[in-house]
């Protein structure tokens, strides 16, 4: 009698019931959610919610403007949410928020207020980057030992570090300029620098494929290297399985170990040494 072959049967129950293949994929860790007024009047917090569950999202960093909002989706799930502290009040701010010298007291408030483990995402450029309102952001994070986004370019970086050696930053989209061997840079030059890799998946991976400079850049830092799908539009919720599944596609080119790092626990490290 020939002997029966046995096949795991998970894989052909999936198959054969049609589920996403994504209830099987890695868990992911997103440090980069916006959640603005303008999409809470389309998707309430629970809404938001079954969107990370449908895509595996286990825990996420989510910027609000106005900044409530955030705290508003922490307390929907307080174990899943990040809430960074949005600054904005409303598009002007974006661009003018270093010369508005009633900022940090607003800031120094609202910590002591809400639940809030970040600031940020903040827009910076070279020429604000001596401004005196973002010295002291950059005081109040250190002081409360919260991580800071920046959108912005390398010079911004450097003087961040001038006024405050330690402290943890997440430069989003891999920068202003994301070329892996700047990066490489200054990645090397500061050890608390992360980047986030949100909005770069064209380059990093142009038509699905991993580039070598990123894949090297990636196996020099694995530590230091976190993901996120920038939910800054409508669009983009709508589309969030889309975006996930881009990523996960180049991800998965990475050896599993470091790819699980990227997906979730370098974040995981970079917050849970909070400890609240
Ligand atoms: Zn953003």
């Amino acid at each position: 009698m020939r002997k029966r072959t046995v096949y795991p049967i998970l894989p052909w129950l999936t198959l054969l019931l049609g589920l996403p293949a994504m209830l099987t994929a890695q868990p992911l860790f997103d440090v980069h959610l916006h959640y603005n007024a303008r999409e809470a009047e389309h998707l309430s917090t629970e809404a938001i919610i079954a969107i990370l569950d449908q895509h595996r999202v286990k825990r996420a960093v989510v910027i609000g403007q106005p900044a409530e909002l955030a705290n508003k989706l922490y307390r929907q799930a307080p174990d899943r949410i990040v809430p960074f502290l949005g600054v904005y009040r409303d598009l002007r701010d974006k661009m003018a928020w270093p010369l508005d010298e009633t900022l940090p007291a607003r800031v120094a408030t609202a910590l002591e207020q809400g639940h809030w483990r970040g600031i940020g995402e903040l827009h910076i450029f070279a020429h604000h980057r001596n401004r005196p309102v973002f010295h002291q952001l950059l005081k109040l994070a250190a002081q409360h030992e919260l991580v800071v986004m920046i959108h912005g370019d390398a010079a911004v970086i450097d003087t961040i570090y001038q006024v405050s050696p330690d402290l943890k930053v997440i430069w989003a989209h891999a920068g202003a300029y994301p070329y892996p061997s700047l990066l490489n840079d200054y990645l090397t030059r500061y050890p608390s620098l992360y980047i986030d890799l949100s909005m770069r998946d064209a380059r990093i991976a142009p038509g699905g494929q991993l580039q070598e400079d990123w894949y090297d850049l990636i196996m020099k830092h694995p530590e230091r290297i976190l993901l996120g799908m920038d939910t800054f539009s409508l669009t983009r919720w709508q589309g969030y399985g889309e975006l996930v599944a881009i990523t996960r596609q180049w991800l998965a080119q990475l050896p599993e170990d470091i790819a699980s790092k990227l997906a979730l626990s370098n974040a995981q490290g970079l917050f849970d040494h909070q400890g609240n």
